[in-house]
């Protein structure tokens, strides 16, 4: 039976983007390459589990709106995930997915076991890491077929040209995609915000319409 390296296992309301306020039960996947300069879960520590025993830690919670697979980058556990949630559907358990939207092959795998998906666009001025457009693209359209939005966190270093990468990719393959706007946690203040009601109108004006500028709730209030 393969095992996963899991951070953290509990329970919460959904902090960021189009299902703020859901309450979720949280499986942080323990590790990611991607190295963001702005990621908020440097993790340390991990526990390994198999999939029979994870399913026996989460299923003392009740209803609740999803279970949410997060990290680190729960993709990079991939082949761990898919046999996880066999079965899952049948307990009519929904599952939401937060990803980094680079790992295409390993949502190919399991893009039939989920329900929700949370898909990052990485603009390399905002993480000051490499460009990730081509497996964007490629990621979208596998994560089109089910309910998906588009996350771009936005810095003070945050280019027009990668605003205008991200538009690009929402144009070509669906323009009625939820797109949120997250002020960086660490630079947000009004100039930011400022700066981001600039962009929303960008996105507008190409006719993306569906597109929110929210700030991660669960720091305001102080909670996981
Ligand atoms: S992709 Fe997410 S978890 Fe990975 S480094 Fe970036 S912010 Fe952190």
């Amino acid at each position: 039976m393969k095992t996963a390296k899991i951070a953290e296992i509990f329970e919460t309301f959904q902090g960021e983007g189009i299902y703020l306020g859901e309450r979720q039960v949280f499986v942080r996947f323990f590790g990611c390459a991607t190295g963001c300069v702005f990621c908020d879960t440097p993790l340390s520590d991990y526990r390994e589990y198999d999939a029979l025993e994870l399913k026996d830690k989460i299923a003392k919670y009740q209803d609740y709106h999803s279970l949410c697979l997060t990290g680190g980058e729960p993709l990079a556990q991939a082949d761990f995930i898919k046999e996880f949630l066999d079965g899952f559907a049948d307990l009519g358990v929904k599952v939401y997915l937060e990803t980094n939207g680079i790992l295409t092959d390993a949502l190919a795998k399991l893009i039939d076991r989920v329900d929700y998906i949370a898909m990052d666009f990485k603009l390399p001025s905002s993480t000051k890491r490499g460009a990730f457009w081509k497996e964007h693209e490629e990621f979208l359209k596998i994560a089109l077929s089910k309910e998906v939005f588009v996350k771009i966190v936005v810095a003070r270093q945050t280019t027009d040209e990668d605003i205008s990468k991200s538009i690009e990719i929402i144009q070509r393959n669906d323009a009625g995609i939820p797109v949120v706007l997250q002020p960086n946690w660490f630079e947000a203040d009004a100039g930011l915000i400022e700066k981001m009601e600039f962009l929303r109108e960008r996105f507008k004006t190409s006719g993306i319409l569906n597109v929110k500028i929210l700030p991660q709730a669960h720091k305001l209030v102080g909670i996981k």
